[in-house]
């Protein structure tokens, strides 16, 4: 399996592959991998001759320190994971300085709004963040197609509006979230939860779930209430946000409209772990 640490290296062999004609897939991650990271791979496996995927824990998209020093971070894990997917899989670990070129931070965007919303709101800077090391990244691998996940479902929009507005010629495709058996989104993060919490976390997902039986009968606001109560009166876990949004837009909903697509999307705190979920709702 190849590692490329620096993006020259990476860029002249991307070159070569371009003259072979090789299509290229792309998926960017910030490593500590697991099931639902590879998903995103295998389905690039599947559509492209040559996939690369990145594994950077990006400074710039962090908008607290700490939990950049306490992100999870297992190289060695990672590579043995991919390499028994596909020994074929480049392997971008970008060497942070060489990056960015001895600059690190972040270019401003603006996304039309879509930075603005809850995750915008929450975590100042982190959406610009994302939108400097994807930009750079595409720059470099220059994919036909690039895989996120919905599980960040705001980031995955935010992507799709990047490269209308930067005109990259990438499709975006969205993969839908990966859970453990017991519901809770697979992430990072969660290797980081405590026993008590780790076993509090899948409640996150049983009170989605019944805010979308909610969601076809009930108003917008009875169901808001009712994910803001139900995850209040639980004693390990508190709730950051629980927005409804059309999925285009992301601006919050006001009243139901039938043909609109909603999702609802929730922030909680698990101890010190900042867990982050989504669910599509549906009009009835
Ligand atoms: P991260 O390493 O957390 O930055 O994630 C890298 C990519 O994997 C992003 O596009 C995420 O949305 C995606 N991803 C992370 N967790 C999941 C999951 N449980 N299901 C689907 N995609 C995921």
């Amino acid at each position: 399996m190849k590692v490329f640490r620096y993006k020259k290296e990476l860029k002249n062999h991307i070159k070569s592959l371009n003259n072979q004609g090789k299509s290229i897939g792309f998926v960017p991650t910030m490593g500590a991998l697991h099931q639902g990271h590879l998903a995103l791979v295998k389905n690039s496996l599947k559509d492209n001759d040559v996939t690369v995927v990145s594994i950077f824990v990006n400074p710039t998209q962090f908008d607290n320190p700490d939990d950049l020093k306490k992100y999870p971070r297992n190289f060695e894990a990672d590579l043995a994971l991919l390499q028994d997917l596909s020994p074929e899989i480049l392997v971008f670990y970008p060497d942070a300085q060489d990056f960015y070129d001895g600059k690190i931070q972040s270019e401003h965007f603006d996304f039309d709004g879509l930075e603005q919303e809850m995750e915008g709101k929450h975590r100042p800077g982190h959406f610009d963040g994302v939108g400097t090391v994807v930009k750079k990244l595409f720059e470099v691998v220059q994919p036909v197609r690039a895989y996120f996940g919905e599980k960040d479902f705001q980031q995955l929009q935010i992507i799709k509006k990047l490269v209308k507005k930067e005109q990259m010629p990438i499709e975006i495709i969205p993969i839908p979230i990966y859970r453990e058996p017991d519901g809770l989104a697979m992430s990072s993060r969660n290797r980081r939860l405590t026993p008590k919490h780790r076993a509090a976390a899948p409640f996150i997902y049983q009170v989605l779930k019944q805010s979308k039986v909610l969601f076809e009968k009930e108003h917008l606001e009875t169901v808001k209430s009712f994910v803001k109560e139900t995850i209040d009166a639980h004693p390990y876990l508190n709730l950051e946000y629980f927005e409804i949004a059309d999925e285009q837009t992301l601006k919050p909903a006001t009243k139901k409209i039938a043909g609109n697509k909603y999702r609802g999307f929730i922030v909680v705190f698990a101890g010190e772990i900042r867990l982050i979920d989504n669910i599509s709702l549906v009009t009835s």
